[in-house]
């Protein structure tokens, strides 16, 4: 048995020293506040639950930054969207799975311990699927293995480029599947997924625009009990769209045609009027939040605040990828609400602490939209823990929930010092276990890619 002790750690009745915690079979097997070390191994830091990263499209990751140049018309999610298609065009397994376990051992040593992986990158450039079905599924479960991190894949259904059964365009096409294919595409994730420990599949239609109303209800029956997750009111023209397709609004339409609940997660849902907003925040399901996608993006802000108080939860997801960092996620949700409302301190109640409440709410809203056991640092609970490196500036001179309000409004992913998946230390001082092998292979893959350009 391995046994870890660490100088603090968030427990879930709060803050506690001298935490002895022994691992077995992935699992805290036991936990002591107030122990002597005795054989266990030390770690002078601060110890957290792992957080989950909702929302991930990996192969995004390899575009960071390729899509920043103005164009000769407004520039926005639709022009940024064509860029992504052009660049997702040359992209073969081998290159996905590479872009994959680059990302994921990025968001490792972020401090996110868990990852959704939202996957519509099913065929191969012509469009004509692979004779694996499963080939690009298997490839983000080969990457999820690779590098540590539990994974819930979430494999999608595309089947159309806009509302009321417009066609696909040509670059739309490698996603394309009828119901009844994505039905044998998710019968061999499942089976892929199988051979991964912990690992989850849920479905996710892609988003109103991209599913029709027959395809979305065959991929919840054939889902009844897992995670679902869809894309929503991401953006103005989607909602004015879905308007004029049904007479609702998509969250709206949402609510009123699907009994949306727990299972659910809502990504992005950026444009709701209050009446949406209090009614998401009722039907208990997650709102997927991707506060440095949405600003990249130009989406618009999600209305926090309204929706906190109407008891909504929430996670966060880095979508894109343009950046992994989970501190600043957290930290852009935050400065959002800040700017919006012209005001500090949005979310905490009085008297708490934001970086607490934020992390706080991240950490239950994640594990409950990746189907995961809760997120806590208590017995019988996975071995997921983050540690955070107390003499590094951002946390110096702080204690308790300010070493969160350190990291989240201080500090970034260099403040994450060890981070543990299933008990397996996959990240030691900052750095994933095999960070230079994963580099070598992303390069050669990134160089293949743009200089096929
Ligand atoms: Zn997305």
């Amino acid at each position: 048995m391995t046994a870890l002790h660490f100088a603090h750690a968030l427990l879930p009745d709060g803050w506690a020293e001298d935490v002895r915690i022994e691992l077995a079979g992935g699992r805290i097997a036991a936990l002591q506040a107030g122990a002597v070390p005795g054989d266990a191994e030390r770690h002078a830091t601060v110890a957290l639950p792992g957080l989950a990263n909702l929302h991930s499209h990996a192969f995004q990751r390899a575009m960071a930054g390729l899509a920043e140049i103005g164009g000769s018309g407004p520039d926005s999610f639709w022009t940024w969207r064509e860029v992504m298609y052009r660049f997702l065009a040359r992209l073969t397994p081998e290159h996905v799975e590479a872009f994959a376990a680059q990302v994921f051992a990025e968001m490792l040593e972020a401090g996110f311990t868990a990852v959704g992986e939202f996957h519509y990158l099913h065929h191969a450039p012509d469009g004509r699927p692979y004779d694996d079905l499963g080939e690009m599924t298997g490839r983000i479960v080969a990457a999820a293995a690779a590098t540590g991190i539990s994974l819930t894949l979430l494999p999608v259904l595309y089947q159309q480029g806009g509302f009321g059964g417009e066609p696909p365009s040509p670059a739309q096409q490698r996603f394309v599947n009828d119901p009844e294919r994505f039905l044998v595409l998710l019968a061999r994730a499942r089976a892929q997924a199988a051979a991964l420990p912990g690992a989850i599949v849920g479905v996710a239609p892609h988003s109103l625009r991209a599913v029709d109303p027959d395809g979305l209800a065959s991929v919840l029956a054939a889902a009844p009990d897992g995670p679902i997750h869809i894309h929503v009111a991401e953006q103005l023209r989607e909602v004015e769209d879905c308007v004029a397709w049904s007479g609702q609004r998509p969250v709206e339409w949402l609510l009123a045609h699907h009994p949306v609940g727990p299972h659910w997660c809502l990504v992005h849902a950026t444009h709701m009027t209050v009446t949406e907003t209090e009614a998401l925040a009722r039907s208990r399901a997650i709102a997927g939040l991707c506060p440095i996608t949405e600003a990249n993006l130009g989406d618009g802000l999600f209305a926090l605040r309204g929706f906190a108080a109407a008891g909504g939860s929430f996670g966060v997801g880095s979508d894109s990828n343009i950046r992994v960092d989970a501190a600043e996620e957290l930290r852009l949700l935050e400065y959002g609400q800040r700017l919006a409302h012209r005001a500090r301190n949005v979310i905490a109640p009085p008297g708490a602490s934001s970086g607490r409440t934020l992390f706080d709410a991240a950490r239950r809203g994640g594990a409950q939209a990746l189907f995961r056991p809760a997120s806590e640092l208590a017995p019988g609970a996975p071995a997921d823990i983050v540690a955070l490196d107390q003499t590094h500036p951002a946390l110096l001179g702080h204690a308790g929930d300010g070493w969160l309000d350190g990291w989240i409004f201080a500090g970034d992913r260099a403040v994450v010092r060890d981070v543990w998946v299933g008990g397996r230390r996959v990240v030691e001082q900052g750095r994933h276990r095999d960070r230079d092998a994963l580099r070598r292979r992303y390069a050669t893959a990134l160089r293949d890619v743009l200089s096929a350009a």
